[in-house]
């Protein structure tokens, strides 16, 4: 098979891990997550590693009759595919989004290891009283995607110690919409 192609199969098995969290706490807190479509506010993300940016560029390059996104912006800091709240690349959206809003796990954290990621998530639980199994291991998912992200790069001759070429700006795949 296809290196990249293995690598972006790869890569959703990453985000499909993500996604499963999210079942289960769903599950597990019926009326404890204030996430939803209409809420954008942890949306700040400026810009993805390369594997992200091309997984997003190969979903926006296939969109049919792409408009402009629209240009109305509340702040510099907002990430620029919110739209009227809502995330226009939802279904390929990097790994960072879909793990804001867990509470979030990691050896760098003190007290049980476990931090809440969203101030309106959570009302009734303390972080460290949430099943790990119900929290992202972050030091885990960003191990992989660390990983996936070198082999993309390797793959494609991109130089990791470029400065200019480690991170892509949001800015520059909004664009792609016209
Ligand atoms: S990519 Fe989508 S989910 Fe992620 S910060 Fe931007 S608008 Fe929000």
């Amino acid at each position: 098979m296809d290196k990249i192609q293995t690598i972006l199969d790869n890569y959703q098995k990453l985000c499909g891990y993500c996604d499963g969290i999210w079942e289960r706490v769903r599950q597990a807190f019926p009326g404890e997550i204030a996430c939803r479509k209409g809420c954008g506010v942890c949306c700040e993300l400026q810009s993805v590693n390369q594997l992200e940016a091309y997984a997003i560029r190969s979903h926006i390059e296939g969109i049919d009759g792409r408009e402009p996104l629209g240009r109305k912006r509340k702040s510099a800091y907002v990430c620029p595919f919110l739209q009227d709240r809502a995330c226009v690349i939802y279904g390929v959206r990097p790994i960072i989004c879909r793990t804001h809003g867990l509470i979030l796990r990691s050896t760098e954290f003190p007290h049980a290891h476990q931090a809440a990621s969203c101030p309106y998530n959570f009302p009734s639980h303390h972080p460290r009283d949430v099943a790990p199994e119900l929290t992202a291991d972050i030091d885990r998912i960003t191990k992989n995607l660390t990983n996936l992200n070198l082999a993309y790069c390797m793959v494609n001759n991109i130089d990791v110690r470029d400065e200019q070429l480690i991170r892509v700006p949001l800015k520059k795949l909004a664009s792609l919409f016209g």
